[in-house]
């Protein structure tokens, strides 16, 4: 049997090979860190000082991974070391800072991040984020959806009006689908359609789209260092740009009250507005925008999609399939599974069992007359859930559990992301 290499391993060989090289050790140690979480497509890296050390995590595919300590004594050396790739002041500690390395600014990653810093007890905690290559900017086809959320979605973005929203936690994968929709409609051969993006930040540079950077906080001035100021807040940027003669706005999330406003009423005039929302289910977003004062008729007239997703790790193919019935608990919800396939781990996994991760959503139908009806009415959250359940939206979870029946994933990943 091929030995798994752990991410442990990855992390002691790194060590061993910086220790035996001649020069700085932490520059060393830093470059094959950097190297190594793009080789193992990790999204982040946590360098997290404490009592016992500095703790050195990955995240792959949204699960934090420990990869080792090392001692504290090297926290300023490493901070330093990472704080002058993104171009921040090295000699404060004591204030937050942020900043962006552009791709092949380092040895052997030729990937975008930012770096983050923020002063913590035990010394400056260091966080790295990388944007995903450029190359791995997905198509509607790539997400992974199911064929018939594939269709639904590629209707969403032929309308010429309406909002287009995706609806789910943080780190549900909801960006990626909002960016989907955004590059099909930009590289669509057949209309040219005037497209203008309010992101925070921009991520990728999309042809064909005006894209505008923008602070999502209302009232920030955006960093102290790093960074330019970002004075332009969402809300105002979206009212100005309806001057401009757009015809699809994309806003990269809704988080307030103001933003929420412009952008439904820009979808009310005729424009196509794509965005994102933080909520747990397509019914209770309702409830959310209720709660920040949208009118529900509002919602009724200018919402013509929208989406809720979670990703969920996708098995390895070295999953074994397990012929047995199993009940599972999923958001309070007691399910049947007929059969379902377990994690195993290989090296191709990297003995994690698992490899990328697939989407689940649930559509609401808001072409359905009673719930438009019990939307104006302001029923509570749990009556539209069941009435939508009635007029046969699939929720969530009844997708999770076909995705574990077919092997895709797995109960207890299933039960990480859902919860009981
Ligand atoms: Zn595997």
């Amino acid at each position: 049997m091929i030995p798994v290499t752990t991410l442990t391993e990855h992390f002691e060989t790194w060590l061993r090979e910086s220790r035996e090289q001649s020069g700085d050790f932490i520059v060393a140690l830093i470059d094959k860190i950097l190297a190594g979480a793009a080789v193992l497509s990790a999204s982040d890296i946590h360098f997290q000082p404490g009592r016992n050390g500095i703790e050195v995590r990955f995240r792959i595919d949204g699960v934090l991974h420990i990869l080792g300590c090392l001692p504290l004594e090297h926290s300023g050396q490493i901070a330093a070391r990472l704080k002058v790739f993104a171009g921040l002041l090295t000699y404060k500690v004591d204030v937050p800072q942020e900043g962006r390395v552009r791709s092949g600014r380092i040895e052997g990653v030729a990937q975008e991040m930012r770096i983050s810093s923020a002063p913590t007890l035990f010394g400056e905690r260091i966080v790295v984020r990388f944007f995903s290559p450029e190359n791995q900017c997905q198509s509607i086809e790539s997400l992974g959806f199911e064929k018939p959320v594939q269709q639904y979605l590629h209707e969403a973005v032929a309308r010429r009006s309406g909002a287009v929203l995706i609806v789910g936690p943080s780190g549900s994968g909801k960006t990626t689908t909002a960016y989907a929709l955004l590059r099909e409609l930009a590289y669509c051969r057949e209309t040219t359609r005037s497209i203008v993006s309010l992101e925070d930040p921009i991520e990728h540079a999309i042809d064909g789209v005006a894209q505008i950077e923008v602070s999502s906080r209302p009232d920030s001035g955006g960093t102290e260092h790093g960074e330019k100021f970002r004075t332009l807040t969402l809300d105002r940027m979206l009212q100005y740009m309806m001057r401009q003669d757009p015809e699809v706005l994309m806003v990269g999330e809704i988080r307030e009250r103001r933003t929420a406003e412009a952008a439904f009423q820009a979808a009310l005039t005729g424009h196509l507005l794509i965005s994102t929302f933080h909520g747990g289910s397509a019914v209770e977003s309702i409830g959310r925008f209720l709660e920040l004062g949208i009118e529900p008729f509002v919602l009724r007239s200018s919402i013509a999609v929208l989406l809720c997703q979670r990703l969920l790790r996708r098995l390895c193919s070295c999953s074994e399939k397990v012929e047995q019935q199993l009940e599972i608990r999923l958001q309070g919800k007691n399910l049947t599974v007929q059969h379902y396939f377990e994690p195993r781990g290989c090296p191709c996994c990297g003995g994690t069992g698992y490899a990328g991760r697939i989407p689940v959503s649930e559509i609401l139908p808001l072409e359905n007359e009673e719930i438009a009806r019990a939307i104006l009415e302001r029923r509570a959250t749990g009556t539209v859930q069941l009435l939508a359940q009635e007029q046969g939206m699939t929720p969530l979870v009844d997708n999770v559990v076909r995705r574990i029946e077919t092997g895709l994933t797995s109960p207890l990943e299933a039960k990480r992301v859902l919860g009981h």
